[in-house]
């Protein structure tokens, strides 16, 4: 294998490059420009797709005048021909002129695609290579496999980086990729990342496995590649700047977890506490990708959500009595060994809201609905003493659930001659744009309705309740109260309730905007002065004041045994050798020289 031997400058020392480039685009330069004016402030890392360019030969010189307006920040120029995945029609010796005169203009980096350097002679790829830092890449668009093999290919030419881009079929693929840098980059600069929506593990933990850095969208919209995260998310969510070999790893996995709030709540929560962790949306077609990946990466915590939160019990070592007698589990904990246990914290979500507006012993509560999440308030009901009545719209489910719980079953029509302190609706219905409510007007003889349903918060039965001047508990308290639970078990500290809901609603409110105009992207330079979400963290980073509900959150779940084992740390992961390799390597004298060019030149 050849050594990576550029004299290539200090400005693209891997210790000096952020670890976002921005990928950006457009039709021509004036666009092209403009858009990556916007982001350059923020990001001072870019990669311009000259690809994208109607003429890039002609777009170089307005470029050229933005580069050295720029000095301080670091460009890549890529010109990827179509059959290669790109959008640059031209022939390979086009595409090579094309990143020639890039060089010659002040690029301090250009991408070249190992299909071109295998079809350029080479004495024309060392011209370019003493032009320039070169990056050469190779992309898999189907699959992640044979990743040494096409490293191989790759490390016949010269270069500074190799970047191997391949697409996550599952989320082992994301362990494949982040192994394969953990192999090479004690030797090459490497810039590995899976594409897709399972790629998310690589996008975040690829930096700490060895990848120099890793590419991001502008912003939602301008992907350059399936699966790319907007640079804002890669840092104000999952703080990729300081993810580290000691980060720990959580997430949500389901199918689908698409869009999931719950990684921005938890990640909102380890920021504000400062715990030392990432949250991911894990897209886990089967349970057994899944715990692969808990194993290997390793993961320290899940949420479960649908369709694994009763197959995952099958799996756990032990969890506490109340899971097993709902006989669902959102919450695993990964102990030292390996061993899962696990905990159903949707208990927690109904019963603290509750518990902080009325006593729960003796009160009359009827749950609508007899699936998961009835299940987990009939049980976690019953257990605080409260007289708990069910109907479903099958009404042999209610029966066997209230028969399980020792509960009460209520036939529907039943429900408008009784009297209750509590209404809990458990069904999916006033989810989204629906219309509909779970129950008449008429059956609304309650002093509280608690709808688990929060997306939209105002639901027709929310409507209906706070018309007839009956308390409403927002389905949000839910969702944020099962998630500061798996907060309190995972880390041990009270969860920062306020900033969680804080988030959630804001991010709710983003997508019912999102909704309801309907509108295009919003251009880049508008975007990064009035993006909502710099306002939301800006906010959320100020104390705000803690809400009454933190109270009963910091009270009694009784603490699982295994919390402790929580705490214990992990083996190391096999991570840590890519983190112990000595400092970062000189790719020394060409951009020196580049630099002093550029300088000549203004
Ligand atoms: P689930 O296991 O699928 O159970 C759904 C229940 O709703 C079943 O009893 C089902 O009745 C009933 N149902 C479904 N469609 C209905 C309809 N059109 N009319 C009347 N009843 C209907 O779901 P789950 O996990 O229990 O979740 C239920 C809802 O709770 C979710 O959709 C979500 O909105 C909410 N939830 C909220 C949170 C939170 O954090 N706020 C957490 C979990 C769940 P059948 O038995 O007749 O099918």
């Amino acid at each position: 294998m050849r050594e990576s031997s550029s004299a290539y400058a200090s400005r693209i020392r891997r210790f000096r490059l952020p670890r976002v480039c921005i990928a950006v685009v457009g039709g021509d330069a004036a666009t092209m420009v403009e858009r990556a004016e916007s982001l350059v402030r923020d990001n001072p890392f870019i990669e311009l797709r000259l690809d994208y360019l109607s003429q890039p030969q002609v777009a170089l010189p307005k470029i050229k005048a933005f580069l050295e307006l720029h000095p301080e920040a670091t460009f890549i120029a890529t010109c990827r021909r179509a059959v290669n995945g790109g959008k640059f029609k031209g022939s390979v010796a086009a595409e090579l002129a094309v990143l020639r005169k890039a060089a010659d203009i002040g690029f301090p980096l250009a991408d070249l695609e190992l299909q071109s350097a295998e079809a350029v002679k080479a004495d024309e790829l060392k011209d370019l290579y003493d032009r320039v830092g070169l990056i050469i890449s190779c992309h898999d668009f189907r699959a992640t496999k044979k990743l040494d093999d096409q490293m191989a290919a790759m490390n016949k030419y010269p270069a500074d980086f190799y970047k191997l881009v391949s697409t996550a079929t599952n989320l082992h693929d994301n362990v494949v990729m982040m192994k394969f840098l953990q192999a090479h980059s004690g030797s090459h600069e490497m810039v590995g990342v899976c594409m897709g929506e399972q790629g998310i593990i690589s996008r975040v933990l690829g930096v700490r496995a060895g990848s120099v850095f890793t590419f991001a969208a502008a912003m939602r919209g301008e992907e350059t590649a399936p699966g790319q995260v907007p640079a804002s998310e890669l840092r104000d969510i999952y703080r990729i700047e300081m993810v580290d070999q000691a980060t720990q790893v959580y997430g949500v996995a389901g199918d689908p977890v698409a869009h999931s709030l719950s990684p921005v709540m938890m990640n909102a929560a380890f920021r504000r506490e400062a715990v030392n962790a990432v949250y991911l949306a894990l897209h886990a077609k089967t349970l057994k990708d899944l715990l692969a990946c808990v194993q290997e990466i390793p993961i320290r915590g899940l949420s479960m959500t649908m369709p694994y939160k009763q197959e995952i019990l099958e799996i756990l070592e032990n969890s506490d009595a109340l899971t097993k007698q709902i006989g669902a589990c959102n919450t695993v904990v990964r102990g030292a060994g390996g061993q899962l246990y696990g905990f159903n914290t949707d208990v927690a979500g109904i019963t603290v809201p509750l518990e902080q507006r009325l006593h729960l012993a003796g009160a009359r509560i009827l749950i609508v609905g007899a699936g998961g999440a009835a299940r987990a308030g009939a049980f976690g009901l019953k257990a605080k003493g409260a007289e708990v009545f069910i109907t479903n719209r099958t009404p042999e489910k209610a029966q066997a659930l209230a028969r399980q719980a020792k509960a009460k079953y209520l036939k529907r029509a039943d429900v408008a001659k009784q009297q209750f302190d509590v209404i809990i609706n458990a069904t999916p219905v006033g989810m989204g744009a629906s219309k509909q409510s779970p129950l008449e007007e008429k059956e609304l003889n309650t002093k509280y309705v608690f709808d688990l349903v929060y997306n939209p918060a105002e639901t027709p039965l929310v409507k209906m309740a706070r018309a007839k001047e009956i308390q409403v508990v927002p389905g949000l308290e839910m969702f944020v109260q099962q998630g500061a639970r798996q907060f309190e078990i995972w880390t041990g500290k009270p969860a920062p309730l306020a900033e969680m809901a804080y988030v959630v609603t804001k991010a709710l409110e983003r997508q019912a905007t999102e909704k309801v105009t309907e509108e295009p992207p919003v251009p880049v330079r508008t975007a990064k002065r009035s993006e909502p979400r710099a306002a939301v963290s800006k906010a959320a980073r100020k104390s705000e004041p803690r809400a009454a509900v933190s109270r009963a959150a910091k009270k009694s779940e009784p603490r699982a045994a295994v919390s402790k084992a929580a705490k214990k740390s992990e083996p190391r992961a096999a991570v840590s050798r890519a983190a112990k390799k000595s400092g970062p390597k000189t790719v020394a004298r060409k951009a020196a020289k580049k630099q002093a060019q550029t300088t000549r030149k203004k």
